[in-house]
């Protein structure tokens, strides 16, 4: 319970909004303070945060004052304005440079580095608590080390027993998403005041519990958007505002909250690796998108893996907040309705995935007038005690006092029922543990001699990068209904992240009658990457002979037959890795089968690589030796070359295009070629205007688009409200212009690019166009007989996954495939209508059977059933390859890529799968198909 003395009291009772502004407006509340605690008060720092809150009410009595400390630096000493300030953004180094200036000055700080950014920027994590407790921070990070494993600590008493020495670690993060500015500058008086405030509140959290602070978890988008911020945004009104900056991260830009799962950017590698370091047992991500404050509990259907005190724990904490705010008379604090609980890749979801609570603020952003209207206007509800306000005048500093008055208060929450959270995590990691004992399935299996084994090892050491342990079978295992063979990855469930294991491995059933999800409902890990995996249902696993795997796996290259007289053959296999090995024997003929055949003893699937011997270099085996083992190839050599159609693998110049408003749609694909170093070229609506393509580039990949029709692509960012909206860098804005730069990002490549293009195609150009770019070509008649398919509102798959079925076989772009791959597939990405006539140029369907949603849901299935995933449509010399899907997903859909690279490695022979092709010049066509 809170402290009778509590300056809290002087002003919650009986509050009004009405009452507490009289109190602020005739006599400051903080006079309150300053006399409850003795200590002295920052009169200039206090006065200005009072002039920089549009309404009294928007101000609570934990923020409506600055303490004064001798030597100890306000962020105004440091940075010459308050937090909050009109028109000030931070840029990252002076945060720093505050958060290091504090720490010096006082015990009560430290500043630890937890990785660096792509662009060379240090993340950090700000600890504030007591000086005994920074001191001793390696202790008490231990102590919950063992309270996170059920194993080390078995009982309630030995539970209770660390409990007691204990103190609870709760970290917040913000700033993840650049345009959400309050978190980074709300951080620094957030620390400060948790330092040296001697009022009851902070003393109380500084005295129980430490707090961890982390500015900003995304400060390359951070200055990024800084500039922007000062060269074009200062002083704007919400009709005109301007297009926001164009790149936050390398490659995502609000998908940095959806990379979770995979784990797959820097930044999120430092804040996994940061959570086990620090080991907090609250993670929470403040954001900004809706009025006034928003606090996360979810609507449900809550994730099935996540145990019920997580869960509980949201609501909880959740309604602690809303109604100690709401006592404060700050209007429009509310909870539930917004988010559903579901999905575990955001940020956040670092700790719910791993038995500690992961939870969410968004607040009212950047200082403007707003008015909300029609669907935006929050209602009075159950969950929503105090709507905000129809029309307001915001500011900053508003948002600053919401969000640090929050935070206070679920700190305080904390501080004062640490032994309840404590245990509860304690309690979660057991609960796991124990599941994973009892309840089937007891292991997930990943056989060893799978077809592709580059994508098993990826897999794995996603589940390494979450902490998963994973064994591996150190001789053949035989339990009840199947075996498995020496070297297969194991995944036992008896361990305290059994829960995320049955989350990424297991199938995803979002239920039927829950409502719209807020992000996807499948993410099954195997399915997306291809990868088997065998759920095991007898605990005579826990018997079997294994070792644990404990630093990242590779697959092992080999060279099978070396100094071969024949051939060297590498079987496609949709191994990602196929592509970068072409492209390190550049200096050689490379032939692709066009069917399966036998050779050496094995079996080879369509578009394996075949090496010809007698025409190569001496250094044949040498070089093919190297890329086995650098690339996790197995290389196969024969006494001759097998007996198959073939045609020549060349080495296409690719070029990834990107919009200027969506430049994550790009990210994506960037990153996998960027991944497994497959050169290409980066270009924008610039590029496509110029033209002369041909002469530069033999594929082109249309990433998505942000939705839109074909014309709104062509258009481009609206150029209304400014003149040329340049992202270059510059002495004064040094932080824009990477990793791409523009003089204008506004416009579209405009009907000279699709002219461009379309010659690209007719002189012998492969375009590929991924998800709803499919509507450029379509819109704009650079293919016939194909068009877009109405969906009915009623079909709904909000990021599922569904069985494929692949239509023509001998296509080289489905080398490699098996008859029915998995598609991951979003609402967002449309669907196509075939002309009969063109039926013989998909390549790929959606399964034509019942039940094709794999993990997810589907509603409507009928309208996705039989429905072209991937269509090659010759066009002149060359060729537009509609994917109806995005094979790019998050870093996740691995067994999709291969798609793509099918396509960039037989881009010059892709007719040789279309055995009558069907051309625009045949207009005739009806008979054959
Ligand atoms: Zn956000």
């Amino acid at each position: 319970m809170p402290s009778r003395k509590s300056h809290i009291q002087i002003i919650a009772v009986g509050v009004t909004a009405f009452t507490l502004s009289l109190l602020i407006k005739a006599g400051p509340a903080w006079s309150a303070q300053s006399e409850q605690s003795g200590q002295a008060v920052d009169e200039e720092y206090t006065r200005l945060i009072e002039e920089a809150t549009t309404e009294p009410e928007f101000l609570s009595p934990l923020t409506s004052y600055l303490p004064q400390v001798d030597g100890v630096p306000t962020p105004k000493d440091v940075l010459g304005y308050i937090v909050g300030a009109p028109g000030k953004l931070t840029y990252y180094a002076d945060i720093l440079e505050y958060m290091n200036a504090l720490a010096k000055a006082t015990p009560n700080v430290e500043v630890f580095p937890i990785g660096k950014t792509p662009e060379g920027r240090e993340m950090v994590v700000v600890a504030v608590s007591s000086g005994e407790a920074i001191k001793n921070l390696d202790d008490y990070k231990a102590l919950i080390a063992k309270l996170a494993d059920p194993r080390v600590v078995k009982s309630e008493e030995e539970a209770d027993e660390i409990i007691a020495q204990a103190k609870p670690i709760y970290w917040l993060t913000g700033n993840l998403h650049s345009g959400e500015t309050g978190a980074a500058e709300n951080s620094m008086e957030l620390a400060y005041r948790l330092a040296v405030d001697e009022n009851h509140i902070p003393k109380t959290i500084r005295e129980n519990m430490i707090v961890l602070i982390s500015p900003s978890v995304e400060p390359d988008g951070h200055d990024k958007h800084t500039d922007w911020f000062y060269k074009y945004n200062t002083e704007v009104t919400e009709t005109d505002q301007i297009t926001r900056v164009p790149y936050w991260g390398r490659y995502t830009f609000h998908d940095n909250n959806r990379d979770m799962i995979s784990v797959s950017q820097f930044e999120t590698q430092n804040e996994i690796n940061a959570f086990f370091e620090f080991r907090p047992i609250i993670v929470q991500d403040n954001h900004e998108s809706i009025p006034f404050l928003h606090v996360s509990s979810g609507t449900g259907p809550y994730n099935r893996t996540y145990d019920p005190s997580v869960t509980s724990e949201w609501n909880l904490i959740a309604w602690w907040e809303v109604t100690q705010l709401t006592s404060y008379g700050m209007p429009g604090v509310w909870t539930h309705g917004f988010w559903d609980g579901w999905a575990p890749n955001y940020l956040f979801a670092v700790a719910n995935n791993h038995n500690a609570l992961g939870r969410f603020y968004e607040t009212f952003g950047n200082s403007m007038e707003r008015e909300l209207s029609g669907g935006r206007r929050p209602s009075k509800e159950w969950y929503r005690p105090v709507p905000p306000y129809e029309k307001v005048t915001w500011s900053m500093r508003n948002n600053v006092n919401y969000q640090q008055s929050a935070d206070m208060s679920a700190f305080y929450l904390v501080a004062t029922k640490k032994d309840f959270f404590l245990k509860n995590f304690w309690r979660r990691g057991r609960n796991s543990y124990e599941a994973g004992l009892n309840e089937p399935p007891y292991a997930y299996v990943l056989p060893a001699g799978q077809k592709d084994p580059v994508d098993v090892a990826y897999m794995v050491n996603i589940l390494l990068k979450q902490r998963i342990e994973v064994h591996k079978a150190t001789s053949s295992i035989s339990v009840e209904g199947a075996s498995f063979p020496e070297g297969s990855y194991v995944v036992r469930m008896d361990q305290p992240y059994r829960n995320l294991a049955l989350n990424l491995i297991g199938k995803q059933e979002y239920p039927e009658d829950a409502p719209r999800s807020y992000d996807d409902t499948g993410w099954t890990l195997g399915l997306q990457m291809d990868v088997e995996t065998v759920a095991v249902e007898d605990k005579a696993i826990f018997q079997a002979a294994l070792a644990p795997v404990s630093e990242p796996v590779e697959a092992e290259g080999v060279l099978v037959g070396a100094q071969a007289t024949g051939a060297y053959i590498v079987n496609n296999g949709t191994i990602n890795t196929l592509l970068p090995a072409r492209l390190k024997l550049k200096g050689y003929e490379v032939l692709a089968a066009e069917s399966s055949f036998e050779a050496g003893g094995r079996k080879f699937d369509a578009g394996s690589m075949i090496i010809p011997v007698d025409r190569a270099a001496a250094r044949i085996h040498q070089d093919v030796s190297s890329v086995a083992t650098e690339l996790g190839l197995e290389v196969v050599g024969t006494a001759a070359v097998p007996t198959v159609e073939t045609h020549e693998m060349d080495i296409p110049r690719v070029a990834i295009f990107h919009t200027w408003s969506s430049t994550q749609a790009d990210g994506w694909v960037r990153f996998a070629f960027d991944q497994l170093e497959i050169p290409f070229a980066m270009i924008d609506k610039d590029h496509l205007r110029e033209g002369n393509l041909a002469n530069e580039y033999d594929v082109i990949i249309l990433s998505t688009s942000r939705g839109g029709s074909g014309a709104d692509i062509v258009k481009g960012i609206d150029p209304e409200h400014r003149g040329p909206l340049a992202f270059v860098r510059s002495d004064q804005f040094k932080h824009l212009g990477v990793p791409d730069s523009s003089e204008d990002i506004t416009g579209g490549m405009g009907i000279d690019g699709v002219s461009n293009l379309q010659k690209f195609v007719e002189a012998g150009g492969v375009l590929i166009a991924l998800h709803n770019m499919v509507r450029l070509p379509i819109d704009f008649g650079m293919v016939r007989d194909v068009g877009i398919y109405d969906a009915s509102s009623e079909l709904y798959n909000p990021g599922s996954l569904f069985k494929g079925d692949v239509v023509n076989e001998k296509h080289p772009i489905v080398y490699g495939y098996g008859k029915n791959p998995t598609i991951y597939r979003s609402q967002s990405g449309p669907l196509l209508t075939i002309d009969e006539r063109k039926e013989g140029n998909v390549v790929l369907r959606f399964a034509d059977e019942d039940d094709i949603c794999l993990s997810g849901i589907i509603k409507s299935e009928g309208e996705l059933k039989g429905k072209a995933a991937i269509v090659d449509l010759p066009v002149g010399k060359g060729h537009i390859v509609l994917f109806t899907f995005n094979p790019f997903w998050r870093d996740l859909s691995h067994g999709a890529y291969q798609y793509v690279f099918n396509t960039i490695l037989n881009y010059n022979d892709l007719g040789a799968g279309i055995s009558t092709p069907a051309t625009d010049e045949d207009m005739e066509g009806g008979g054959s198909k």
